[in-house]
């Protein structure tokens, strides 16, 4: 108990800081800063790309359409918001909501690994290419790894990887959606699930589990 208060207090400083963050070019157009949300004890951690224009108003992350989306979602495996830890790879909106540069991906990478490191969750589900090409150290789009969990070492600690559509590109392709439904429905096992090669379930095969912590050194994350 003691160390999920001392965790939640040190997310509360780290927040703190990112608030006043001018790592990148980003800090110029923001209205604030979008952390993150939810339960710092969280066994599930979902991780976006970058604010939007909602988000950027409001100071919470994956809002609007999509963010009702993955309400539903959430929803049809038992959770509510509450009970994840919510943030993106970008805590600053890109102006025109744009795609995140290398530099600025690079940049804020270290806010986002500090608060897996904190949270601790058993899985990290990565929503779409940007976060989970970050988090797995790979060029592999999501298209090709969705659904396929993978073991990441993050803060010292062996956590599960599990790649999904980002809702907002669900929102309006229902192949997509089709597909991201049965992914989160993997999700209740995999938290259950000690090692990602135990939890996923047929059809798909699931990726070698590989640590990914030697490309995140060498992305010089820590
Ligand atoms: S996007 Fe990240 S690194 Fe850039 S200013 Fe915002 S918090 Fe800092």
């Amino acid at each position: 108990m003691d160390d999920v208060v001392s965790r939640a207090s040190a997310l509360r400083v780290s927040a703190q800081e990112a608030a006043s963050c001018e790592r990148c070019a980003l800090a110029e157009g923001r209205t604030q800063v979008v952390f993150g949300s939810g339960d710092p004890d969280a066994d599930l951690f979902l991780v976006g790309e970058a604010p939007g224009f909602h988000e950027d108003r409001s100071g919470a992350p994956l809002v609007g359409q999509a963010g009702e989306l993955l309400d539903r979602l959430l929803a049809s495996i038992g959770l509510a918001r509450a009970d994840v830890y919510l943030a993106n790879v970008l805590k600053c909106r890109p102006l025109r909501s744009r795609d995140p540069l290398p530099q600025e991906i690079a940049s804020c990478a270290p806010h986002l690994l500090r608060q897996i490191e904190l949270v601790r969750p058993r899985v990290v589900a990565s929503l779409g290419n940007v976060a989970t090409k970050l988090l797995s150290g790979r060029e592999l789009g999501i298209t090709r790894v969705h659904g396929r969990a993978r073991e990441l070492v993050c803060g010292g600690e062996r956590l599960v990887l599990y790649p999904l559509y980002h809702p907002a590109a669900a929102l309006y392709t229902p192949a997509m959606l089709r597909e991201l439904e049965q992914d989160f429905a993997r999700i209740p096992t995999l938290l259950g699930a000690e090692a990602p090669d135990a939890a996923a379930a047929p059809p798909r095969a699931p990726a070698a589990a590989e640590p990914v912590e030697a490309e995140l050194v060498q992305l010089g994350l820590f």
